[in-house]
């Protein structure tokens, strides 16, 4: 009897470094479409979440990483979790994201890059969320000082929004980023708990 042996892999540069940078092989994806039924953001998508995954594996490198899907992508992890191949799509949107902003592709929705980085600047900075320090941050990333200004108020007045930060754990915050960033500087075979699912290709 002939063995079918399925070679799960293409020659996508994508391909390959996503599987570096999150280890997850999306040459095991076989379209069933779960992930983009499920995902609640989908209707906003210029891809959905499956397509994305399918021009990754055909190399369509260019239309990925110029997508507006993995800035949209809010990390909910519904599509990991229906995916019957085991394929963590919400780290391949990570992994997309990170790999476009390396190779110098500028984001597509500028205010979410924006607000990841006003938001981990802040984080590392108090140790905890700081709203009104991000939220000025973010007003001097965008240049958009009047957006949501009513939410704001309202939120102000509620006592939602702490003038002043607490700093609490502050310091182990930051023993963490430490630690994060001395990870992501080895090559992705030597880092802590790579050993996982969807990693052969
Ligand atoms: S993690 Fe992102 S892509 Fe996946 S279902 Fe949630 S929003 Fe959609
Ligand atoms: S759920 Fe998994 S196998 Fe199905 S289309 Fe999405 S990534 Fe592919």
């Amino acid at each position: 009897m002939m063995e079918c042996v399925q070679r799960i892999s293409s020659d996508s540069s994508l391909a390959e470094a996503i599987l570096e940078e999150s280890g997850q092989n999306v040459n095991l994806c076989y379209q069933c479409g779960k992930c983009a039924a499920g995902c609640p953001i989908a209707y906003e998508m210029d891809y959905k979440p499956s397509q994305l995954m399918h021009a990754i594996r055909l190399g369509m490198d260019d239309l990925v990483v110029n997508s507006k899907t993995m800035w949209l992508c809010a990390a909910c992890e519904t599509c990991t979790t229906r995916c019957p191949q085991e394929v963590d799509v919400a780290k391949v949107m990570d992994a997309v994201k990170i790999t476009a902003m390396r190779r110098g592709i500028k984001p597509t929705i500028p205010e979410v890059a924006s607000f990841y980085k006003a938001a981990l600047s802040n984080i590392r900075m108090c140790g905890r969320m700081y709203e009104v320090g991000m939220i000025v941050a973010l007003k001097l990333r965008t240049l958009d000082f009047f957006k949501d200004m009513g939410l704001g108020m309202k939120m102000f007045k509620k006592g939602k929004l702490k003038l002043m930060p607490s700093f609490t754990g502050a310091r182990r915050t930051m023993k963490i980023f430490g630690r994060v960033k001395s990870i992501e500087n080895l090559p992705r075979r030597c880092r802590p708990g790579t050993a996982g699912r969807n990693q052969t290709v």
